[in-house]
């Protein structure tokens, strides 16, 4: 567990993942991975300072905890970057995940000790078996260019084909 933001690591991650794409194969049901970084998360950090930047990391990542399935699965992969892990569910169910925890976080107020900001993301997404993808590795670089194309496209929104 990440000590920080109280989500999975990315070891683990990494891990669950292997095994739930292999179960997604072998019952031939479909399986997405959402990846989301903050933007422009280096401003906050200098204009607010560091322990801001932290109590912004740790609220949106509880804001996106509480938006997600019991059976999902939310790590922290680097810095301000965090996958999910959505078995049982498709391209579509993932669009809708991706753009609902957008939404949550872009709508939230982060304050802390009279000082106040707000944050947007940045999503990508991939899904198996409509990307014709089926290995981890696939999927985590299909989700990061197309969260990427977020970032170039403006930020602020999901890419998910
Ligand atoms: P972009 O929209 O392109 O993602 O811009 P960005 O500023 O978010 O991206 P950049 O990669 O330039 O900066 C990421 C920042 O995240 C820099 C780094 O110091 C900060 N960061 C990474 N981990 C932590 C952390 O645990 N706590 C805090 N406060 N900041 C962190
Ligand atoms: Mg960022
Ligand atoms: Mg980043």
């Amino acid at each position: 567990v990440d000590e920080l933001t109280g989500t999975y690591n990315r070891r683990y991650f990494e891990e669950q993942m292997s095994v739930r794409i292999e179960e997604a194969k072998r019952y031939d049901t479909p399986f997405s991975l959402v990846m989301f970084d903050l933007d422009h998360f280096k401003v906050v950090n200098d204009t607010l300072g560091h322990q801001f930047g932290d109590h912004v990391l740790r609220e949106s990542a509880a804001i996106v905890r509480k938006a997600v399935r019991q059976e999902d699965v939310l790590a922290r992969y680097g810095g301000e970057e965090f996958v999910i892990m959505l078995p049982h569910t498709d391209r579509l169910g993932a669009a809708i995940l991706a753009e609902r925890i957008r939404e949550s976080v872009a709508d939230c107020t982060f304050s802390r000790n009279g000082q106040e900001q707000s944050i947007t993301m940045s999503l990508g997404s991939a899904s198996m078996p409509i990307d014709e993808v089926d290995t981890p590795e696939a999927l985590l670089e299909l989700a990061d260019k197309r969260l990427y194309e977020a970032k170039s496209q403006g930020r602020n929104r999901t890419i998910f084909e």
